[in-house]
């Protein structure tokens, strides 16, 4: 499969090549040249199939032959090796539970599986990457983990002194191997700024391979669309359309459903669902897109201002706003709005959910009053990686599970830098 690049000034390429690059060299995001329904076979019989069949059926055509097929069955089986499962909440409303990786993120399968392809990719040793990756706490630990010892592949992880979780710096500063953690002087931005500048030093690309691990990359994107082939394997017998409410900040998830749809999964309606950070709501209601700077919520890995994949979204439905309004709702919730969410899950259904899933849980409710289906919400971190404000809402302890348990008594290790030239030093010094 060949992939363009969305500003149509950059040539046509492999997913080889989309995927060590990230970006196309125009800044563009990369998008399949095609995209081809399974049969209708497939569907009729998913819930026949192993989790890792779905997973091989539906993504080969965007992957193979570039890795070959028996190859890229070994890199699913070891991407998905826990579960997704559906839980009931009330009789129109499930959640699909995508906390139960490595790091207690739905990212840690994007993660994984773009590990696995980057390696595959270096396997003669002749395309080393450095993957540099800014965090604000959540995110990073996920790729992170995704990437370690897989061999030809550096990770460098840069994340804000003292702005993080113990939780969350225990997990990104005790993996060791190929993963180092830079210690920031300063807040998230800084850290951003930082990456996005070591992108444009052709002192440095000219030396190494540089590449993100976010949603942009088409390796990290794609295997989100297995999620809703998941949900849907074990809600089939309910015999009801379904819709999906996902919690969303730079749009990679829900946009990888949208591709799902494509291939002819049977989705009725995706409902995004969004914290104070409102820039799609609004374009959903005024057909006008003003990315704004980004503010801070309790929901914080959806704090975005200009998500990056919308473009993807407005691409799938060739530009169409009609096409994508048919398709799309869209709404915004506060803080305060997300913790009675969080209270009523807790309360009237015995669910603890993270802030993140109680903004999804919010959509589903919205869209339930004028819609005859049932609606999925994604639940996409476990509660304890928002401790505080869960806690701190329904008045309980939460156990620690085992995957945080374990780096807890570990020890620290990270380079404290302050300014881009310390970061410089340190990457041509690897
Ligand atoms: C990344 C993330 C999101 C948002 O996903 P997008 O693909 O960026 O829309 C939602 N919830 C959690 C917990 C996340 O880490």
């Amino acid at each position: 499969m060949n992939y363009y690049s969305l500003n149509k000034k950059a040539p046509n390429t492999t997913f080889a090549d989309a995927a060590v690059r990230g970006l196309a060299p125009d800044k563009g995001l990369y998008f399949p040249e095609s995209i081809t329904p399974l049969d209708a076979s497939f569907f009729e019989t998913i819930e026949e199939k192993s989790n890792a069949e779905i997973a091989f059926e539906a993504i080969k055509q965007f992957i193979v032959p570039e890795i070959p097929e028996d190859v890229l069955k070994t890199i699913i089986e070891e991407t998905l090796n826990f579960n997704f499962p559906v839980v009931n909440i009330n009789e129109n409303i499930s959640t699909l539970e995508l906390f139960h990786g490595p790091t207690l993120a739905f990212k840690d399968v994007g993660a994984r599986f773009m590990a696995r392809c980057l390696g595959y990719f270096n396997k003669s040793n002749t395309n080393e990457v450095t993957v540099l990756v800014a965090t604000s706490g959540d995110t990073g630990g996920a790729v992170a983990n995704g990437f370690l010892g897989v061999k030809g592949v550096n990770v460098v992880i840069l994340y804000p002194s003292g702005k993080v979780s113990d939780i969350q710096e225990k997990q990104l500063t005790t993996l060791r191997q190929n993963i180092k953690a830079l210690e920031v002087d300063g807040v998230f931005d800084d850290c951003q700024d930082m990456v996005k500048r070591a992108f444009l030093d052709e002192e440095l690309t000219s030396k190494m391979q540089l590449t993100s691990a976010n949603s942009i990359n088409v390796a990290r994107w794609l295997p989100q669309l297995f999620y809703y082939m998941f949900a849907y394997k074990q809600l089939k017998s309910k015999h009801k359309d379904i819709a999906f409410s996902v919690p969303s900040g730079n749009f990679g998830n829900i946009c990888a459903g949208m591709i799902a749809q494509k291939l002819g999964l049977p989705v009725k309606h995706f409902i995004a669902s969004n914290n104070a950070n409102d820039t799609v709501v609004n374009y959903m209601n005024t057909q006008s897109y003003e990315p704004k700077p980004s503010v801070q919520t309790i929901s914080n890995a959806m704090d975005v201002g200009n998500p990056s994949n919308f473009i993807r979204i407005q691409e799938l439905h060739n530009k169409d706003f009609e096409a994508l309004k048919a398709n799309l709702s869209s709404y915004s919730y506060t803080d305060e709005e997300t913790r009675e969410a969080l209270l009523e899950l807790y309360k009237d259904y015995n669910y603890v959910a993270d802030p993140h899933g109680a903004v999804g849980y919010l959509g589903a409710k919205a869209h339930l009053k004028s819609n005859d289906v049932h609606v999925v919400f994604l639940e996409t971190a476990h509660p304890t990686k928002f401790l505080d404000v869960v806690a701190d809402v329904i008045k309980e302890n939460i156990e620690l599970p085992p995957q945080i348990m374990r780096v807890m008594d570990k020890e620290k290790e990270a380079t404290a830098i302050a300014t881009y030239d310390e970061l410089k030093m340190f990457l041509l010094n690897e």
